[in-house]
């Protein structure tokens, strides 16, 4: 076989991730990365922290720039190329230079949609004004992190309760603005429970964050073309001088579909675990793909960049000729929001509840230290099992430290089919700056199993 040519569609954590294993694994193939905006590998993650101030430029969160790409992998970045068709039966891709308006055809073996998704835009009146934002890519985020710091804006209002709303909170809250978040729904954090969703509330109200539930915005109103309020459906105005729109995200999976690549249910593209999608030589990986959910033992819908950067070093192995899998995902999530860790992974109460399971849960405080060793804080553990089996079904922990890391202990267990019992009687360590004797998941573990006890 002559020199191959992988093309890959869309330049971030998927993308340079496949573009990157396929190098390593082929030293002498063609591979050629399309990406439409004006960077490649960047940490969308830390916008917020950019934002702040925390993270002190945005070149900080270019992880590499096209010319490493070029001068150290040998591979071929085209900036400001978008991808506006792929033609299977002629394994070829059309591609415009969005800054010339040229186009051009090129030929692919083996192709990778890597396309992302794009933020959803709710039905709201002025979303075109000056000072209303979405924050996707690393230009949103400098655009956003600049106009704060040239408009001086008072008020910021965040669309949307969820992480990232979240973080946007703390992030505006730092740089000096009094702000607002609005949700429709009637709770934060998506399917998050309520015990834990109580303590991030209170936290955002000791932090003088207002929080408006149940009510959506209908209309921006500006003056001179920049935004001054929105206002919500029952007629409240809520002053804003900058918002951002945290609404949820939508997979770019439309030039897959024009394709006739198969969509799953979740409108994501529909991959396998060799991250191969219904058409041949054409893979699919990160924000704009399905993953495996290893709980609901489907397909699901949950753009994570940890998942990107997985599933794109799966496409980019098996692409090359390898026999990779992406097991599957079993729903882990961490963020901060001021003196809060938050973390969940499989299913809450009320997931396990939509699925019609029967399941037993509890929740606990205990200790994030030993009692007598300074600088603890309490930590809340929220566990759901199947009733029958005693399986764990999912954890949500939220304390001011210690979160973080101690989620993953139940992201294991999932991922390991384990029991209550089973978590009950880890052997875990101990030394009291890191935790008591009987760690918060232990006994979080022991008081569902006394529960499960009292049930039988
Ligand atoms: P993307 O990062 O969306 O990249 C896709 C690229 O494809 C884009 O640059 C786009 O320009 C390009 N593209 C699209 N269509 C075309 C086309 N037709 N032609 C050429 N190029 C195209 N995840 C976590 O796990 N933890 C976090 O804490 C976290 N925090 C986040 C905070 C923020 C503010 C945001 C926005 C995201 C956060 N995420 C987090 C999610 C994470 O950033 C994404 O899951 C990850 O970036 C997905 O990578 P991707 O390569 O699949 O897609």
């Amino acid at each position: 076989m002559g020199k191959q040519t992988f093309v890959i569609v869309g330049g971030v954590a998927a993308g340079m991730s496949a573009a990157s294993r396929i190098r390593g694994l082929k030293k002498d193939a063609e591979i050629l990365v399309f990406e439409r905006s004006n960077y490649v590998s960047y940490a969308a993650c830390g916008m917020p922290y950019l934002i702040e101030g925390k993270v002190s430029s945005s070149k900080d969160l270019v992880v590499y720039d096209s010319r490493f790409f070029k001068e150290k992998r040998n591979i071929d970045v085209f900036l400001h190329h978008e991808v506006v068709k792929i033609t299977p039966t002629t394994k070829s891709v059309l591609v415009r230079n969005t800054e010339t308006g040229e186009e051009k055809e090129y030929s692919y073996d083996r192709l990778l949609i890597s396309t992302g998704a794009r933020p959803i835009l709710p039905p709201i009146k002025g979303l075109n004004l000056n000072g209303v934002f979405t924050l996707r890519q690393l230009e949103e985020g400098i655009a956003v992190y600049d106009y704060i710091g040239t408009k001086k804006p008072k008020r910021g209002l965040i669309i949307g309760a969820g992480n990232i709303g979240m973080e946007m909170a703390e992030a505006f809250s730092a740089r000096g603005l009094n702000v607002t978040i609005v949700e429709k729904m009637p709770s934060i954090l998506g399917s998050m429970d309520d015990e834990i969703n109580e303590v991030v509330e209170e936290e955002l109200k000791k932090n003088g964050i207002t929080l408006i539930k149940l009510k959506a915005v209908v209309e921006f109103a500006g003056e001179n073309s920049v935004v001054k309020e929105a206002i919500l459906e029952d007629g409240e105005k809520v002053q804003a001088d900058i918002v951002i729109i945290g609404a949820g995200i939508r997979p770019n999976a439309e030039i897959a579909t024009e394709a006739g690549v198969e969509i799953g249910q979740t409108r994501a593209i529909k991959v396998n675990e060799r991250m191969e999608t219904s058409v041949t030589d054409i893979y699919a990986a990160g924000d704009c793909a399905e993953a495996y959910h290893l709980i609901y033992g489907r397909n699901v819908y949950m753009p994570l960049g940890t998942t990107a950067n997985k599933q794109g070093r799966v496409a980019g192995e098996n692409m090359a000729g390898g026999d990779a899998k992406f097991i599957g995902v079993v729903g882990t999530s961490v963020f901060k929001v001021f003196g809060l860790e938050v973390g969940r992974t499989g299913l809450t109460e009320k997931d396990a509840m939509r699925e019609g399971k029967d399941f037993v849960s509890n929740v606990i405080e205990h200790n994030s230290r030993a009692h007598y060793y300074p600088g603890g804080a309490k930590i809340k553990v929220k566990l759901i099992a199947d009733k029958r089996s005693k399986q764990l079904l999912g954890a949500q922990m939220v304390g001011r430290e210690g979160v973080s890391k101690r989620i993953d202990i139940f992201a294991t267990a999932l991922s390991a089919k384990m029991t209550i019992d089973d978590i009950a009687n880890l052997d875990l360590g101990y030394a009291p700056p890191f935790a008591p004797v009987y760690d918060p998941v232990l006994i979080a573990g022991s008081e569902l199993l006394k529960k499960f006890e009292s049930i039988r």
